[in-house]
C-alpha cells in the first residue's frame, strides 16, 4: 500500500498517510482538523518511480525533486 503525502487543504497541514487508493484520498480527514479535502502531493518514493517511467518517453524538461 503506497505512502501520499497529503496537504490538508483547509488548515494546511501536511501528514503522510497510507491510502489504498486515489478514491480513498476523498474520503480521509485531516488528522489535525478533521476535514476532507485533502490535496495528493507525490512522495520521494513515488516521484522517483514516475520519474524512471517518465522519463524515457520525455525528454525531461521538467526534472522533478531535489534529485541531481
Ligand atoms: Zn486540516
Amino acid at each position: 500500500m503506497p505512502m501520499y503525502d497529503l496537504k490538508c487543504l483547509n488548515c494546511g497541514h501536511e501528514f503522510e498517510d497510507l491510502v489504498s487508493s486515489h478514491d480513498a484520498i476523498s474520503e480521509t480527514t485531516c488528522e489535525k482538523c478533521g476535514i476532507p479535502g485533502l490535496e495528493l502531493k507525490p512522495s520521494l518514493f513515488a516521484a522517483s518511480v514516475s520519474a524512471g517511467i517518465s522519463g524515457s518517453t520525455s525528454s525531461g524538461s521538467c526534472a522533478p525533486g531535489p534529485f541531481r
